[in-house]
């Protein structure tokens, strides 16, 4: 299988989860299908030949309109896709059963043969255990329906299935969101308050309380004759004949202090009951370290770990373990088997420390060998070989205003390296707002242009776009080269003419929004490609611009400071170029955090910078796209408020999403020109504008921002020679300004690193959150976390990418398992396990 196939498995595999679902589910429960094709279709044009991209545009047709037929549509929809989709990559075969037709619902498709999740058809374990199962039994254990297994009838195996899990390959991925160490159960006398604890003994008394609150009262005695109150107050009445009077219970919750400081009390605790065939002793629910899954409905967690407990002891030595015996050496890792078992019913190890670290480096190492392929797969096809010789260079240079600082130099050295090879550049340009990313490149676009090339430069809002074009031409001003600006917001005429300028290659820099990669926008002799802030437009975009040119060089600018774990993650295919130097003449600038109560304070210092000439923003939060109306409201209250009640007399301008690009325009540049003196916006100015004289960034609500949001908006001022202030107003209500919202804040008082700022933004609302798109392409993991696991993630890289330079096209013996599961990744082991 080539480079270029595995690219297409790769971007293909999104599918799958949802069909997955969908033959487990039924279809009707299926959402948001149609944006997720779409992009996974765009993701896989550019890896596409003549054939399978025809099949790709019909796949893509299948899916247009699923969100809203019905459900007799939406299954015809789905045959027609997966047929496409088989007649690309392999599918397996549950999914491919999909083809003819979808039945109802889960119940009838449960009888269609599921095929292995672990993929193997021949039973060889890597690990062979003495104790092995007969031969005779199903050709994969694996794949043996909960129905089998001691212990499980009809009603439970129903139970499970609703929660996804119906073989026992499924019960092994199904791992504990938690664990309880339970080896010691402490008495009630023992137990300190305020903590958790596991609490052994027999209930003594059964009683509802009707006072104030209904409440349903357990009390349990303990060896030592001392008692715990265990309180209900939501329950139903059912609920109550879980306790028999006598019976042996275990109990474990946080101990409090009882009412009116009497005796002891747990709260909603949870309950492992023993009764006559499974007493309270050492088995997998007691006198060890427990795992503890998400609820079931209707199956007790008890009954749920001896059923786990019975699969992880006969089955989890089937597990074939795909990475390459010698990196797990190397790495000190566990047998996956030995992994799984540790992982459910920790003996050996501390829970989440060895286990854990095995599952995440298989995770990471799986994306990382995706990536090493992706990007061996983008060097050895041809591209353009640009001059870009030292005079070249120094042209493009001597074009600036001022001479470069070091990072950027170094920048553009690397830069124009890649250039002159025949094989596509492929680069990311990190730095922090203000390090002059702008400047570095348009000296790449010189360099595509001195060669008789186009250079397009994609920017992920208007405004972006317009700052840039407006800032090239400064930095133009003195040359010939054409700047044409190509956005959305153009009306028919002017669109008209940009597009014949375009074509005819008059346009030589082209700056714009994602208009740049529609279908319409064609270039003459498109060369480069620089997009800024990619994160925005989802990976789709790119390849979709980089297929208008032939093979074009491509360099990303990413003005978040995006911590290493991710960017390896994100961006783990391409070169990077990092400014971490920011030109000279820099002011610093003050950050303070006001309360609603001190915002007077806030508002002399605006007045003393008013007063000394200066020029203030004023940011509101960001309001959903749907609420575009009411951004709009409370931009005009904010700004009519100020005008009246807090700066009377003072010029006040007005940004936000719901002007016209022409509006927003104006209202800018009366700011800029210093006609108004305070600008009132929503985040839409979040980047790009450049006002000197602007020497206050006032935030109002700081605590709904992100911090690298608020790093960004930040880095609006301290752009002229005086010193600059950034001032964090929060808001009134006290939820949204608990601990957490302030510690986040006081991290924006500290540093102006943006690089720790980003790793601290990370680290408080995790990756998901960090990108703020479901689009952001960053791969889901079960078990692997990129804030905290970051040596992991060193360690799989290192391995992945010495793999591939090792053996490219993975074909070496010790290499299938490993190639094989990159390939089915659909039907691939981890990324298909889940925390339950
Ligand atoms: P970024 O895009 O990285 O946020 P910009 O390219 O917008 O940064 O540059 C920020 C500011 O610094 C701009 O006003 C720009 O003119 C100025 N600048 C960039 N490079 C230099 C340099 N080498 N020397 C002096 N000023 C520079
Ligand atoms: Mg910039």
């Amino acid at each position: 299988m080539s480079a270029s196939d595995t690219a297409l498995v790769l971007a293909l595999s999104p599918l799958i989860s949802p069909l997955r679902f969908v033959s487990r589910v039924g279809l009707s429960r299926l959402k948001d299908l149609e944006p997720l094709v779409a992009r996974v279709v765009d993701a896989a044009r550019p890896h596409a030949s003549a054939v399978a991209a025809e099949r790709l545009e019909r796949l893509a047709a299948a899916a247009l309109g699923f969100d809203s037929a019905d459900d007799a549509h939406r299954r015809e929809a789905i045959s027609a896709l997966v047929r496409e989709l088989r007649g690309l990559v392999q599918v397996p075969e549950e999914i491919s059963a999909l083809a003819s037709g979808v039945s109802e619902g889960a119940a009838k498709v449960a009888s269609v043969k599921q095929t292995a999740l672990f993929e193997k058809p021949a039973p060889a374990p890597v690990q062979p255990e003495p104790a092995r199962p007969s031969p005779k039994r199903a050709a994969d254990p694996l794949a043996t329906p909960l129905l089998q297994l001691r212990g499980v009838g009809p009603a439970l195996a129903e139970k499970l299935q609703a929660k996804g899990l119906e073989t026992v390959a499924d019960l092994l991925l199904f791992l504990p969101r938690k664990y309880e160490d339970r080896r010691a159960p402490r008495t009630v006398a023992e137990a300190p308050v305020g903590e958790r604890s596991v609490i052994a003994g027999r209930i003594v008394t059964v009683r509802e309380a009707k006072g104030r609150r209904r409440r349903l009262e357990v009390v349990v005695r303990d060896e030592a004759r001392g008692t715990l109150i265990c309180i209900w107050f939501n329950y139903r009445p059912s609920f109550l004949k879980r306790f028999p009077l006598f019976a042996q219970v275990m109990v474990s919750g946080e101990v409090r202090e009882g009412y009116h400081g009497n005796g002891k009390v747990m709260h909603h605790p949870d309950v492992e009951l023993g009764d006559a065939e499974a007493p309270l002793q050492h088995d997998e629910s007691f006198g060890r370290i427990v795992p503890i899954y998400s609820e079931i409905e209707g199956v007790y967690p008890r009954t749920f770990r001896r059923i786990a407990k019975g699969a992880v002891d006969e089955y989890a030595r089937w597990v074939p373990d795909d990475l390459p015996e010698a990196i797990r050496r190397r790495r000190k890792l566990l047998p996956l088997p030995e992994a799984l078992r540790e992982l459910h019913f920790p003996e050996k190890f501390v829970p989440g420390d060895q286990p854990r670290r095995r599952l995440a480096f298989d995770e990471l190492f799986m994306v990382q060998l995706g990536l090493a392929l992706r990007r061996r797969g983008v060097k050895i096809e041809p591209g353009i070989a640009f001059r870009a010789t030292e005079e070249t260079i120094s042209r493009a240079v001597s074009q600036l205003p001022w001479p470069l600082t070091g990072a950027q130099a170094r920048a553009v050295r690397a830069i124009a390296e890649d250039m002159r090879k025949p094989e596509p550049m492929n680069r990311l340009l990190q730095g922090d707002v203000g390090s002059g990313k702008t400047a570095v490149a348009l000296c790449a676009a010189l360099l595509a242009v001195e060669d008789g090339y186009q250079a397009a430069l994609m920017a992920p809002t208007e405004i972006l776009a317009e700052q840039h074009a407006l800032s090239l031409r400064m930095l133009l001003r003195e040359s010939r080269v054409h700047v044409e600006l190509v956005t959305g917001g153009l009306g028919q005429r002017e669109r008209d003419h940009a597009a014949r300028l375009l074509r005819s290659g008059a346009a030589q820099i082209i700056v714009g929004t994602h208009a740049l990669a529609e279908e319409a926008t064609a270039f003459h002799r498109l060369g480069l490609v620089v997009i800024d802030e990619q994160h925005r437009f989802g990976v789709m975009t790119r390849a979709r611009l980089m297929s208008k040119g032939h093979r074009p060089d491509v360099l990303v600018m990413t003005a978040t400071p995006i911590p290493r774990t991710l960017a390896l993650t994100l961006y783990g295919d391409l070169d990077t170029s990092v400014l971490d130097e920011l030109p000279p003449g820099r002011t610093p600038i003050a950050t303070k955090v006001y309360k609603d109560s001190a915002r007077e304070k806030a508002y002399d210092l605006v007045r003393r910078e008013l007063a000394a000439g200066r020029q203030v923003y004023v940011v509101l939060p960001l309001v959903e796209e749907s609420e575009k109306l009411a951004d709009l409201k409370a931009a005009t209250k904010e700004r009519d408020r100020l005008a009246m009640d807090v700066f009377p007399g003072v010029p006040i301008g007005l940004v936000h999403g719901r002007q016209t690009s022409a509006e927003r325009q104006e209202a800018m540049e009366r700011f800029r020109r210093g006609e108004d003196r305070i600008l009132v916006a929503t985040t839409v100015i979040e980047v790009g504008v450049d006002v000197p004289n602007a020497t206050v960034m006032l935030i109002e609500h700081a605590e709904r921002f992100g911090l690298s949001q608020l790093h960004q908006l930040r880095g609006r001022v301290g752009r002229g020679a005086a010193k600059s202030h950034c001032l964090l107003v929060t808001g009134t209500s006290g939820a949204e300004w608990g601990p957490a919202a302030r510690q986040r804040l006081e991290v924006m008082a500290e540093t102006t690193d943006g690089f720790r700022i980003a790793e601290a933004d990370l680290e408080l609302r995790g990756p998901g959150e960090f990108l703020g798109t479901r689009q952001s392409g960053l791969p889901d993991f079960a078990v692997a976390e990129l804030a905290r696991d970051q040596t992991i993630l060193a360690e799989a890289r290192e391995e992945a990418f010495a793999l591939v330079a090792d053996d490219p096209e993975l074909k070496r013996a010790e290499n299938q398992a490993v190639r094989d599961q990159l390939l089915n990744r659909w039907r691939g082991r981890l990324s298909l396990a889940r925390v339950g």
